[in-house]
């Protein structure tokens, strides 16, 4: 399998070339240069498979050559095995329609686990294969640094430098972080909201000095392989309600637009999907995309569900990419004006493409509320986060054709945002055991104050690795 960008001019890459590069060098990101298809029958076979055999069967077709099979099962098994609970992503039921897939099961407790835990493995095999060392640098409001951190640390040939804005991420969030002493494990607190941690990593990557000195790596959802780790519980999830033989809607709570990209791959590879619910937060640049074709940037208003707190979505290009018959040269066009003026008009091809497969809903911090209270009093006491609230909301207020089951993906534990959840129910949900004492270990970041410079020094005199 071959990679191209969403933007036209970078060569194509095979799978371990994307793993380890992040964002292709025109600006664009990498998408396989087709979707691999599963027959009817082939869908149906994977039913009863154990959660690992059945994430290397769905991924095969995009590692290609780059592991064997054998290998590539190895990984699975190595990284769905750190997860709590056998399934690795349960379903709970809700109601007649409503279903809970339970995305949380894993170290750090959000969905961001179901990918990084392989990622760091892939990062590993490629590295060794090619005998160099990789700098992941990234900013976090909270989730992904912790899942990278948890899936990077002691790992060979590769170490990370993950900042945060400091004071603005919960307490679990930090410490999930900061108690991470391995020695490749570089914690950075920065003076700022997340969007100025945000924009420095950016401009780490396009130094010179910098990609000269290091040889820097990506672990945002711009990262393949982590979409592609994704595609596999939406399988999971189908094959358990009875696809191939009936469709299934997705309800994704959605910021950077990759979990919710990863459901429509699997539909273009074959799985029935009846409808992908693109369920937002105030911060609604998607809803508004979606529903009236105006893709423009306001700022960020922060709520209740942090991680969704986004005001461009990365991964939307992707979908642009593919629905606007894979013209990167026009695409890089219309992504040029949009980082003019931080606003674009999608095409009418756009919409249409857009408007088969997804639908969109936007949930406020009382629609929030209201989800959470509702799981809880009417749903057997079921404690949901923030993020999955927004989803739920969205399943609950659209309309479905009669015996549609509607999947909502529960994408963070209750207790990493218990605050919330209590605020809402009444009911401090507690931090599942595997979490351990981590409020009593020592803690261990650096905090920079003074802006690019001093995290560009940072960086430089800290790494262990040199390109
Ligand atoms: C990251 C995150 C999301 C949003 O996922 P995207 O892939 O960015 O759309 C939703 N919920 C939680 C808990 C997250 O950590």
């Amino acid at each position: 399998m071959r990679y191209v960008s969403t933007r036209g001019s970078a060569p194509a890459l095979d799978f371990a070339g994307v793993t380890l590069a992040g964002l292709a060098p025109d600006g664009g990101l990498f998408v396989p240069e087709q979707w691999p298809r599963f027959s009817h029958e082939e869908i149906a076979a994977l039913r009863g498979l154990p959660y690992a055999t059945l994430a290397a069967r769905i991924m095969q077709p995009f590692v290609g050559d780059c592991l064997t099979p054998e290998r590539l099962q190895e990984l699975c098994e190595e990284a769905y095995g750190r997860f709590a609970h056998v399934a690795v992503t349960p379903l709970t039921q809700l109601d007649e329609r409503n279903w809970l897939l339970e995305l949380f099961h894993g170290p750090t407790l959000a969905f961001k686990d179901v990918a990084l835990q392989l990622l760091g493995l892939l990062f590993e095999e490629f590295l060794a294969l090619e005998d160099r060392a990789l700098t992941v640098v990234g900013a976090t409001s909270g989730d992904t640094g912790s899942a990278a951190i948890d899936a990077l640390a002691n790992r060979d040939r590769v170490e990370i430098f993950m900042l945060h804005p400091a004071g603005r991420v919960s307490d679990v969030q930090r410490v999930q972080m900061t108690t991470v002493l391995a020695p490749n494990v570089h914690n950075v607190a920065i003076d700022g909201d997340f969007d100025t941690a945000q924009a420095m990593v950016k401009r780490l990557f396009s130094d010179r000095d910098v990609t000269s000195a290091i040889n820097i790596g990506a672990v945002n959802s711009i990262n393949w392989a982590r979409l592609m780790a994704q595609v596999v519980y939406y399988f999971a999830a189908a094959l358990q309600l009875g696809a191939p033989e009936r469709k299934i809607a997705f309800s994704v709570p959605t910021g950077n637009f990759g979990d919710v990209f990863a459901g429509y791959v699997a539909a273009q590879m074959g799985l029935p999907i009846e409808r992908l619910v693109v369920a937002t937060n105030i911060n609604d640049i998607l809803f508004r995309a979606l529903s009236d074709g105006d893709y423009s940037a306001g700022t960020v208003t922060p709520t209740a569900a942090p991680s969704m707190d986004i005001q461009v979505s990365s991964n939307f290009e992707r979908l642009l990419f593919d629905l606007g018959d894979r013209d990167g040269a026009a695409l890089a066009a219309q992504m040029a004006g949009f980082e003019q003026t931080r606003a674009m008009r999608l095409t009418n091809a756009q919409r249409d493409g857009a408007s088969a497969l997804f639908c969109t809903a936007r949930a406020d911090a009382d629609d929030m509320a209201q989800a959470m209270r509702w799981a809880w009093e009417e749903c057997d006491c079921e404690a949901i986060d923030p993020h999955t609230a927004v989803g739920l909301h969205a399943a609950r207020m659209l309309e479905w054709s009669n015996d549609v089951p509607v999947v909502t993906l529960a994408t963070a534990h209750p207790a990493k945002f218990r605050d919330a959840v209590e605020r809402a129910t009444g009911y401090r949900p507690s931090l599942p055991p595997r979490v351990g004492d981590i409020f009593a270990r020592e803690e261990r970041f650096t905090s920079l104050s003074g802006g690019y410079e001093d995290v560009r020094k940072f960086v430089l005199d800290t790494a262990i690795y040199r390109a």
